[in-house]
């Protein structure tokens, strides 16, 4: 089944462009930028895997996908096999295939990537996964018989989805709360259609409610019911808490309340889960066509943020960061196109106040630039104000996306759950225990906003202590409260 292709012959072969829209048509509509690798695309640039004998992409990868025994079964054409080799490691691969920084993760550490362009591994997830989903011949993973133990996921994000999978499976009776109407957390509410198409994550949803997950929407945990009531009167023998981090950051600069400026959050929600940008649905979101945006931050949100803007019709489209291009943290991938789509980017500028027209509304932002001085503990150069710099950038719309917070409520109504000093869940980093017995958490609440892909791994990590937990009644370690 292995490559039969000499490797001199491997290092002959091209990575394998992801076909895409053109940038001209894809900013004015909402579906999918990427269209995905063909057949031959996909099975091509298999070919060019080394199939290293100590591979290291798997172990870039936070949840150890067998990429090199994944890759392998491409290059033999078994695509449904290769997706169930995915699927013993990863419940989302359609997703993360999308979504991942892999250029950070297994492709950063693909031999390959030493002498030339590294193995396409996400466009290769990608693919296996979406044939399979194309194609319909899902095989569910086997499940253990009942225990007669019930498990609380709060949180249906990739975290708790990710937990779910792995205790559905092992005989748990399984119960997801989420505070939305619609499952799927972060996945649903924030990555936009044109980045991650919600049908793909409804799909996945759909096959772990097959697993015999049940998922009940509309519920706020901390309000509807609390995690003693779930424990002490609805019979949970263990909850697993992955509420995310969606409390978005201000600046705190003057004129942030001013109609027309938004959190990232609150626009991105409004457009991808309520609709705002269709007439036909009630929810408004600001009329930017024919006007000016900006969104302010450097990450993946700000990207969205942006190009979601630039979809519903801005005429102009910056991004205002206050490092340069080379410090932003958002996906390689998105950033190329967020530029090849219009986006103007300012760097080294940061807002000081918002200004108001003669009515009140937005239309202007000050803006001061910045100059980059030591690096700071993110280990980015920190950017320093230069006196006197400030200037005016017109514009109708701004977009804060400088990063979230805690999701408090859970916190707030279980007094005996220990929080960090930010407000975050205190979990044991190995066992993901809580200061409360029978308790753990898992995914962003506990490590503040991160990827996809961790907050999966985390979730795994949780349902392992999870598994054990029930089964021999033993509380990993003791936190204080
Ligand atoms: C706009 C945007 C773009 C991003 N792009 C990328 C990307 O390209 N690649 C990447 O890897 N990462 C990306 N991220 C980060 C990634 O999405 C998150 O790190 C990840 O979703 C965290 O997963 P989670 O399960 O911990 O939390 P979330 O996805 O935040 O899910 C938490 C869920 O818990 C629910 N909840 C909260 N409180 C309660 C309560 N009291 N009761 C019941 N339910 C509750 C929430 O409604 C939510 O559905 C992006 C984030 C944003 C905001």
């Amino acid at each position: 089944m292995s490559n039969t292709l000499p490797p001199k012959e491997r290092l002959k072969i091209p990575r394998q462009p992801m076909p895409e829209q053109e940038p001209h048509e894809r900013r004015h509509n909402f579906l999918e930028v990427n269209q995905g690798l063909t057949v031959l695309g996909a099975t091509t640039e298999a070919l060019r895997c080394l199939e290293c004998a100590k591979p290291q992409c798997s172990d870039g990868c936070p949840v150890h996908v067998k990429i090199r025994e994944f890759v392998q079964l491409v290059t033999a054409g078994e695509f449904l096999k290769a997706a169930a080799k995915i699927r013993e490691d990863n419940v989302l691969p359609a997703i993360t295939g999308r979504v991942c920084p892999q250029e950070t993760q297994c492709e950063g550490c693909c031999i390959l990537g030493k002498k030339q362009e590294p193995l396409a591994i996400g466009y290769l997830e990608r693919f296996v996964a979406d044939y399979e989903r194309e194609h319909g011949q899902l095989g569910l993973p086997e499940r253990q018989p009942p225990t007669g133990k019930k498990v609380a996921i709060v949180g249906s994000g990739p975290a708790g989805l990710s937990a779910a999978g792995d205790l559905i499976r092992a005989g748990h009776d399984v119960t997801v709360f989420e505070a939305l109407h619609e499952l799927g957390g972060v996945l649903i509410y924030g990555i936009p259609e044109f980045r991650l198409p919600k049908e793909i994550v409804r799909h996945e949803i759909e096959v772990l409610r097959q697993m015999g997950i049940r998922f009940e929407t509309n519920v706020v945990i901390g309000k509807t019911v609390t995690i003693d009531e779930l424990m002490n009167d609805e019979g949970f023998d263990a909850v697993l808490v992955a509420t995310g981090a969606g409390l978005p950051k201000f600046l705190g600069v003057p004129g942030e309340n001013l109609p027309g400026v938004y959190s990232a959050n609150e626009f991105l929600t409004r457009v991808n889960l309520m609709h705002a940008n269709d007439p036909t649905y009630d929810e408004p979101v600001f009329d930017c066509r024919g006007r000016d945006v900006a969104v302010i931050g450097g990450g993946n949100t700000a990207m969205d943020a942006v190009r979601t803007a630039l979809r519903l019709g801005a005429r102009k489209a910056y991004l205002v960061y206050r490092r340069t291009e080379k410090e932003m943290p958002a996906r390689a991938e998105e950033l190329k196109h967020a530029k090849q789509e219009g986006v103007e980017l300012i760097c080294l500028a940061n807002p000081v106040a918002f200004r108001e027209d003669e009515k009140g509304n937005l239309c202007a932002i000050r803006l001061q630039r910045m100059e980059l001085g030591e690096p700071d503990a993110s280990g980015r150069a920190s950017p320093r104000p230069i006196p006197g710099s400030e200037f005016d950038l017109p514009v109708a719309m701004a977009v804060v996306a400088l990063g979230t917070s805690a999701n408090p409520l859970v916190q707030a109504s279980t007094p005996d759950l220990g929080t960090d000093r930010r407000g975050y869940i205190a979990a044991d980093p190995t066992s993901l225990c809580t200061s409360k017995r029978g308790v753990f958490a898992a995914g962003d609440i506990v490590t503040g906003s991160a990827t996809v892909i961790l907050a999966m791994a985390a979730g795994r990590r949780a349902a392992a202590s999870i598994l054990r937990y029930l089964e021999d009644g033993q509380w990993p370690v003791v936190l204080p409260a």
